[in-house]
């Protein structure tokens, strides 16, 4: 299959399943091949050299590129509507080399308040060793935020929905605002996935994802991606492919397979977690619901002008905190788990998940309850999800 069409006008239901993989395989497989050779040969070395230079296609040796891997960076560069695309070992490679290619010292960041735990690690722990100044902002807050802006920023760090509370953070906004002053935007869209939500077409510049959830979806492979404009994606590619963290060939076709249904799993998982939470609400052993597709949430309004769906995560808070491991224990189609965006159920509490390397200090500044259970919803029937928690609260 060889056609030359616009992907521009083609539906991500359909990305989903022919992005990157249009053109031919060898032994005319209709399968992406997991090409495991490390080196390439060449017998014209006046080719090996143009290959070398970039000046024809082809590959070197695997921790630069990988053909696998690129079939993967090419189908998720389509479904972001980004010019390129970058792929690592894991999400937080992905992170901690978007930040470290371009920040330096002395530099100002600018970080909304609940990011990922391993992700606000870098930015409490690792990046102010090299003299770069962090400023957490409650970027959901547009004057608290254009006052932070008053100060320098060269770059603007979100994630949204906020893993886990699921704040919402107007991406077009606050994308305006960091541009006037040059300073690069960069959006975590692991917890809505292309499916749900583009920030490069709100204005942000990069767009990074742990295919560890959604995007593999079967919580058997390890993967991070970035996509942008060429520029900004050969930037952190260049910082990749020398300090190594590199994404192998075999988790790369573990996620570009887990892709090819991730259109129909997010479509159940928005349904799901949506009626879960309005099931949850009216529980009286439950104190408080998080999730954005709910129109009690405060980012209501905004998720639903920036959200095609809402996702399959929501977090909420049991009244009597003592219950909260009964309850998990209680749980028959749940793993207790420190993971998300799989076909099973998950839920943990935040302080074992999401923020276990956090410190309860820190937990605490970030504004994550000691009391909150994180809940990935999973695309089993709906019924057998709300009897479970049904029958596990009344345990408590
Ligand atoms: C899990 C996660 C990461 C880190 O991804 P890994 O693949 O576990 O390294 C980053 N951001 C968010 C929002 C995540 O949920």
């Amino acid at each position: 299959m060889k056609k030359d069409f616009t992907w521009k006008k083609i539906k991500s239901e359909t990305k989903v399943v022919w992005a990157g993989e249009t053109k031919s395989f060898p032994y005319n497989a209709t399968q992406p091949p997991t090409v495991n050779s490390v080196a390439y040969t060449y017998k014209n070395i006046d080719e090996w050299m143009a290959v070398a230079k970039g000046e024809k296609d082809g590959h070197i040796y695997g921790r630069n590129t990988n053909p696998t891997v690129q079939i993967l960076e090419e189908k998720i560069a389509l479904l972001e509507d980004a010019e390129s695309a970058t792929a690592f070992s894991s999400g937080m490679a992905a992170v901690s080399n978007t930040l470290f290619a371009n920040l330096n010292p002395g530099d100002r960041v600018i970080v909304g308040k609940d990011t990922y735990g391993g992700t606000s690690k870098i930015f409490l722990e690792f990046l102010p060793q090299f003299d770069i100044d962090i400023a957490f902002c409650d970027t959901t807050d547009i004057n608290a935020f254009e006052k932070e802006m008053n100060s320098k920023c060269n770059l603007l760090y979100l994630e949204t929905p906020t893993n886990p509370t699921l704040k919402i953070q107007d991406i077009k906004t606050l994308s305006n605002i960091a541009k006037q002053t040059g300073s690069l935007v960069v959006v975590d869209n692991t917890l809505a996935t292309p499916i749900n939500q583009n920030p490069l077409m709100m204005g942000a510049d990069i767009v990074i994802h742990s295919a560890t959830k959604f995007l593999c979806g079967h919580s058997d492979a390890l993967g991070g991606l970035v996509c942008g404009d060429k520029k900004n994606v050969e930037k952190i590619y260049h910082f990749r492919e020398i300090n190594g963290s590199c994404l192998d060939p075999s988790p790369a076709y573990m996620i570009l397979r887990g892709i090819k249904t991730l259109a129909l799993r997010m479509e159940r998982h928005n349904e799901n977690a949506l009626k879960l939470t309005e099931w949850l609400s009216k529980h009286n052993k439950i104190s408080a619901v998080f999730y954005p597709g709910f129109s009690d949430h405060p980012g209501y309004d905004i998720a639903k002008e920036q959200m095609r769906g809402f996702g399959g995560v929501l977090s909420f808070l049991i009244k009597d905190e003592l219950s909260i491991s009964k309850f998990i224990s209680s749980l028959q189609f749940a793993h207790a788990a420190a993971h998300l965006g799989s076909l099973e159920t998950i839920v943990g509490p935040s302080k074992t998940t999401s923020h276990v390397e956090n410190t309860p200090e820190e937990r605490s500044q970030l504004g994550i309850p000691e009391n909150l259970i994180r809940c990935s919803v999973g695309i089993e029937h709906i019924d057998d999800i709300i009897q479970d928690f049904d029958q596990a609260l009344n345990k408590i």
